[in-house]
């Protein structure tokens, strides 16, 4: 069987397309991979979501579109693409506990996953303290210390943004010189709000009954250990694009985001759409995700159309 679409994840990029091409009568399948639901299933409240204004649960919101999605006719498996073969039509991917499947069209909407320091008290703590969203999460620490780790340009931008809620941020950094361009550490070394503790490495997350007591690092210069107090741990050391089982067949840039046709969702291969995180490496946000999701559905309907007109015209 050959499917008219197949839409490779399950966050609200892919969930948005699936209800799109559903209601379009494209009957598309959805292949759920490692995290069904996304990352926003990792996450408690998400307040920001338009049309939820008492905010709603991540693992809610994911499971309201799924249902939504299935209502309309999008069929779901479970399952992660292993390889792909785009070099001819229809397309064909390798489905780990599926095997081989086929299709007209594909939409990729894998995400992209945040770099942890994989330091022990870290993931048990994410939701509880410990975040890779300033945008998301900023809000849940007004008045209170935040540390944000990292060193880049996002690191100042976060840090940058968090004053807005905390009555301290502090930056740690394991060196003592920074990655970041010198206008964003100049705008972070002139916020008075921003304290920092460079050439630290992070050792351990130590969390209190409620929340976070505090970052455990190591002075570099002096070989001490010490705890810095704190309510809220920001990591901002980057993500990774999910394209590796792409195995280079679609154009990526250095990081292995998607490149996109400016204005659309339409990457290098007629037929293949790229939508959500996996594509956008500014944003990051569920609604923008959606956003792109719809776009990708409908650039999709708009190619299977076009090659249908294509065949009985030839
Ligand atoms: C802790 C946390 C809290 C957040 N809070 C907010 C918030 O409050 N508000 C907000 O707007 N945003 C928030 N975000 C960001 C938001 O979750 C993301 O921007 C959004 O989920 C991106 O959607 P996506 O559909 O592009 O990808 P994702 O949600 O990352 O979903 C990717 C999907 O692809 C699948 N997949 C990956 N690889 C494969 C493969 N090889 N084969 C098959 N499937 C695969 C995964 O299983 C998953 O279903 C938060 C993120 C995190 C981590």
């Amino acid at each position: 069987m050959v499917y008219k679409t197949i839409i490779i994840g399950t966050g609200p990029a892919g969930l948005t397309s699936a209800i799109y091409l559903a209601r379009a009568n494209m009957e598309p399948l959805v292949i759920e991979g490692w995290q069904p639901g996304g990352q926003l299933t990792t996450t408690t409240e998400v307040e920001n979501f338009p049309g939820f204004p008492d905010g709603i649960l991540g693992s809610e919101l994911m499971s309201n579109m799924r249902k939504q999605a299935q209502r309309f006719g999008a069929t779901f498996k479970t399952g992660s693409v292993k390889s792909v073969d785009f070099s001819k039509r229809p397309y064909t991917l390798d489905v780990e506990g599926l095997g081989e499947l086929q299709a007209d069209s594909i939409i990729i909407s894998t995400g992209a996953s945040a770099k942890y320091l994989g330091i022990p008290g870290e993931q048990e703590n994410i939701g509880r303290g410990v975040s890779t969203c300033a945008t998301c999460d900023g809000f849940f620490f007004r008045g209170k210390k935040i540390i944000v780790v990292g060193g880049g340009d996002s690191a100042m931008e976060e840090a940058v943004f968090l004053t807005r809620f905390a009555s301290e941020v502090r930056l740690v950094h394991r060196r003592e010189e920074l990655r970041a361009s010198k206008i964003m550490q100049d705008r972070a070394r002139q916020n008075d709000k921003i304290v920092w503790s460079l050439n630290r490495t992070p050792l351990e997350v130590a969390a209190a009954s409620m929340g976070l007591q505090g970052l455990k690092v190591r002075n570099n210069e002096t070989g001490e250990e010490e705890l810095l107090e704190t309510d809220g741990l920001f990591i901002t050391i980057g993500h990774t694009p999910n394209t590796g089982f792409l195995g280079g067949q679609i154009d990526t840039d250095e990081q292995g985001y998607i490149i996109v046709k400016p204005g659309t969702t339409e990457t290098n291969i007629p037929g293949v759409f790229a939508c959500g995180d996996v594509q956008d490496r500014q944003y990051r946000q569920a609604i923008t995700a959606a956003g792109s999701g719809c776009m990708a559905a409908l650039d999709c309907e708009r190619y299977l159309e076009a090659q249908v007109h294509e065949a009985v015209h030839v």
